[in-house]
């Protein structure tokens, strides 16, 4: 379902002549009220371990339960991208984190409770101070490291999070062939 099935009315006075002007933009014609269902940010960090392995999330809750992914979440208001990255760190597996580096964007429709929000995904690969503090909290099933030629997309819950995986066995792949040439 998306936001036109589920907007009928003006939030701000009630009309029902209140149509999808453009997609995810919702203009009242008796109130002349704005009202943008815009894209929500995400963060998506990549960890791993000395010997390469990459950490995958066994997902506790919908959606996506019991697929894998990567520890993320979204950006709270007036958060940072990197305070919300540090913070979903700590909160998911009890990481601290001390650096991050931008991988890749991606667009990341997330059905929720029936409605689909629009979502992008910043992917980061993350170093954390030490992995000794690792822990799942609720929202974690299990998780495992595990080495990057190994991991089966199929069995990842999103596509932000295959694309972000992608680059990043590509990106080790070409860093691994440079060194060789040297
Ligand atoms: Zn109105």
């Amino acid at each position: 379902m998306n936001f036109s099935q589920v907007i009928e009315y003006c939030p701000r006075c009630g009309s029902d002549s209140f149509p999808e002007k453009a997609p995810h933009f919702f203009l009242c014609e008796d109130c002349d009220f704005h009202f943008h269902i815009n894209c929500t940010p995400g963060v998506v960090g990549i960890v791993a371990d000395n010997a390469g392995g990459v950490l995958l999330i066994r997902r506790g809750k919908d959606p996506g339960k019991g697929k894998f992914s990567v520890p993320g979440g979204f950006v709270d208001s007036n958060e940072t991208i990197e305070a919300a990255l540090a913070r979903e760190l700590r909160e998911e597996v009890n990481l601290e984190m001390v650096a991050a580096e931008y991988l890749s964007s991606y667009p990341n429709p997330y059905l929720y409770r029936g409605v689909v929000f629009p979502v992008v995904d910043l992917i980061f690969v993350c170093e954390v101070r030490t992995l000794e503090t690792l822990s799942a909290s609720d929202e974690v099933e299990s998780f495992e490291f595990v080495d990057p030629a190994e991991i089966d997309l199929n069995e990842i819950a999103f596509p932000s999070i295959r694309h972000g995986l992608e680059r990043y066995i590509q990106k080790r792949v070409s860093i691994l062939t440079r060194q060789k040439e040297q």
